[in-house]
């Protein structure tokens, strides 16, 4: 694929524990603003659970999308703490993460679940980002492409090719992540390339160069431009650099515009 023809670039905030209802909306209210030149780029907000329906509504007018940093598979039920699918499109959210490394890390989520949460989110209406990504050890043991192989395929699993065209992958290196230490382009360029050649064999050429994957992992306005220049990201999956609204427009609007 030709430079020229890349796909619309697809930046997205993820505030993990971080900002009440009424900080959401003020951030919200300030990146509107910044916002009003229309950078070329797809935006979402990832807030926590009790922000999503003020998000909502302050994003309203604007084409900044509201995600949720997860999703759950069940309906309803006996499952304390859990979000069902239908609970956030009730609230007008249409995208959700899935699989981020710490929620790998930390709640003991596997391939598996995600995969469970993935499809329930599809079935319900939802968009995904599915993030994978090596661990120090696995990167030092050179196992990286066995590691994001085995989580495409066991992740991805069942799903159709018009589920693919409604995914995003986040490549994000757990190493990267809020450790201020970044892959360099053309490591983050290789591991997307194999990325996409998984997608490809899983699901079709069409759909592999239809999905954008974002890279993750310690992206700030002073990196995003050289990463986003390579020809397989299609943009980013942005942690701390994405709680201050003019630090984020900063690599939202990457190309100076
Ligand atoms: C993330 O949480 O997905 C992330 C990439 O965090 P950071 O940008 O802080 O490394």
């Amino acid at each position: 694929m030709s430079p020229s023809a890349k796909r619309r670039p697809f930046i997205a905030g993820n505030w993990k524990l971080f900002k009440t209802a009424a900080e959401t909306v003020q951030y919200i209210r300030a990146l509107k603003k910044l916002m009003k030149k229309g950078p070329e780029v797809d935006v979402a907000l990832a807030p926590p659970f009790t922000a999503l329906e003020s998000a909502v509504k302050a994003a309203s007018g604007s084409t900044i999308a509201i995600a949720a940093q997860n999703v759950f598979w069940e309906e309803e039920g006996a499952f304390t703490g859990e979000i069902a699918p239908g609970m956030l499109k009730a609230l007008s959210v249409g995208l959700a993460i899935v699989g981020h490394s710490e929620r790998r890390q930390y709640f003991g989520e596997t391939d598996q679940t995600v995969n469970r949460r993935i499809k329930a989110a599809l079935a319900a209406g939802l968009d995904a980002i599915v993030c994978i990504g090596e661990t120090l050890e696995e990167r030092e043991g050179k196992k990286t492409k066995r590691v994001l192989s085995s989580q495409i395929s066991k992740g991805l699993a069942g799903l159709t090719r018009e589920d693919g065209l409604r995914l995003t992958i986040a490549y994000e290196p757990v190493w990267a992540i809020g450790t201020g230490k970044t892959a360099t382009p053309d490591m983050a360029q290789d591991a997307h390339q194999y990325i996409r050649r998984q997608l490809e064999k899983i699901f079709d050429k069409k759909v592999a160069n239809s999905v954008r994957i974002q890279y993750g992992g310690s992206v700030k306005p002073d990196n995003a431009a050289e990463l986003m220049a390579q020809p397989d990201i299609d943009g980013a999956l942005v942690g701390g650099a994405s709680l201050k609204p003019d630090v984020f427009f900063k690599i939202i609007n990457f190309k100076g515009a």
